[in-house]
């Protein structure tokens, strides 16, 4: 096939999207990435609760990626949904609803992998050649590389990720989920840096302890909010940059790219950006639509797969909620 479309189903955690990739003679382009995503004004994330408004929102949403990509489901070729890894109820409903779609439009189905995805979209936006991946989203923080026909995790956190850390401290700071943004917009306007612990273990960070720290620090009262988001950033930023930084002169790759929604953190940026500059990197941000979690990332990662001979049967198209980065068999690069 000389041109392949394809729709992609994404609903790994809060977000369900659907968009619409294309593939001409190898080379990829983006018709729509619509979404909507499940939010609270307090407390965090209930599972049970994402996943209703998953069901709620679904068919709108593929709806509009058809009417924005301009096609009618005839146009479509393949399906390609998030199979790995992320929430089981949230994961479920997308791959219902791929199902569906594939049984009633009578296209072939691909199941593709969250984490993988991020890395190629970053690629073909960029015309990157081998890139490492920051990925750092609420529930991933994973520094990954391509090596020996594996996608390889080089450094990751070792207890919770780099979201979950911002969206609890912004939840016990009493502001509402998701917390990334909101202790951002606090951090600006704070400039005291009040001392953290600093924890990176070899390649591996780790943000538990520096958590508990935090939260005692919340209600001693002594520090603004503003002092302690800004310190909780510079801290938690730089382990990020620091591991990745080793990650990059390990592999000795020159290219980075990020992903996921913390990486539309503009201090992150800034700092990815300085390290880049200061090694002779290349630095490559996606615009935030392509940070976030997102289905044209799906959809694309789908045509790769499927060009490369990747079909998930039905029967075989179970949810795989934990499966690592590093399992799968990449078939679609050299
Ligand atoms: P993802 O799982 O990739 O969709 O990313 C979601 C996470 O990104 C949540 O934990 C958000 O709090 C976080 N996030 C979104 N925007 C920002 C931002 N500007 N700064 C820091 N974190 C952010
Ligand atoms: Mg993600």
């Amino acid at each position: 096939m000389e041109k392949t479309i394809s729709l992609g189903i994404e609903s790994t955690a809060h977000t369900f999207g659907a968009g619409i990739a294309v593939m001409e003679k190898g080379k990829g382009s983006i018709l729509s990435n619509q979404k909507r995503s499940y939010t609270t004004k307090k407390g965090g994330m209930i599972p049970a609760l994402a996943s209703e408004h998953h069901v709620k929102h679904a068919r709108e949403v593929i709806e509009d990626a058809l009417r924005k990509a301009r096609m009618k489901p005839k146009d479509i070729d393949i399906i390609s949904f998030s199979q790995s890894p992320g929430i089981g109820h949230t994961l479920r409903i997308g791959a219902m609803a791929a199902r569906s779609l594939a049984l009633r439009w009578d296209r072939p189905l691909v199941g593709i992998n969250h984490c993988i995805a991020h890395l190629e979209i970053g690629r073909m936006l960029f015309q990157a050649k081998d890139p490492i991946l920051m990925y750092a989203s609420g529930a991933n923080t994973q520094i990954i590389a391509y090596e020996g026909k594996r996608y390889r995790i080089f450094g990751e956190t070792l207890d919770i990720g780099i979201g979950n850390f911002l969206d609890t401290f912004a939840r016990e700071l009493g502001l509402g989920f998701p917390g990334g943004p909101l202790v951002s917009a606090l951090a600006e306007k704070g400039g005291r840096y009040i001392e953290l612990p600093y924890v990176v273990k070899g390649m591996d960070v780790s943000f538990g302890g520096i958590l508990t720290n935090l939260k005692q620090k919340i209600s001693s009262g002594s520090y603004s909010k503003e002092d302690l988001c800004y310190s909780a950033q510079e801290t938690v930023f730089a382990m990020l940059t620091e591991v990745t930084e080793r990650a990059m002169a390990h592999c000795g790759k020159d290219e980075l790219v990020i992903g996921g929604g913390v990486g539309c953190n503009k201090r992150l940026q800034e700092m990815a950006r300085a390290m880049c500059a200061d090694n002779g990197y290349s630095c490559f941000i996606p615009e935030n639509q392509y940070l976030v979690d997102n289905a044209a990332m799906i959809a694309w990662q789908g045509l790769l797969e499927f060009s490369a001979g990747k079909r998930t049967k039905i029967e075989e198209s179970m949810i795989e909620p934990y499966l690592r980065t590093d399992e799968i068999d990449v078939a679609w690069r050299d």
